[in-house]
């Protein structure tokens, strides 16, 4: 399975099992674990600290694709 990158990481720098938010100074504490690939508190803090949202396709993961065969009657 191939890894898919995060759009919090456009906005943090990973290193191992922390992630560290690039909008905060290095001297503030911006250490969060993304342990197991979670990054979840630090999504939490990208929208509360530096209000930024995630994009609606990483929160919605349903395809909006119509396949050619699954025609739906109009
Ligand atoms: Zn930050």
């Amino acid at each position: 399975m191939v890894k898919r990158k995060s759009w919090v990481w456009d906005y943090a720098k990973r290193e191992g099992d922390r992630a560290f938010c690039d909008l905060c100074d290095s001297e503030n504490n911006n250490e969060y674990s993304c342990v197991g690939g979670t990054t979840g508190s630090l999504i939490r803090h990208l929208q509360n600290c530096h209000g930024i949202k995630a994009p609606e396709e990483s929160i919605r993961k349903r395809p909006d694709k119509i396949t050619p065969n699954r025609t739906i009657a109009v």
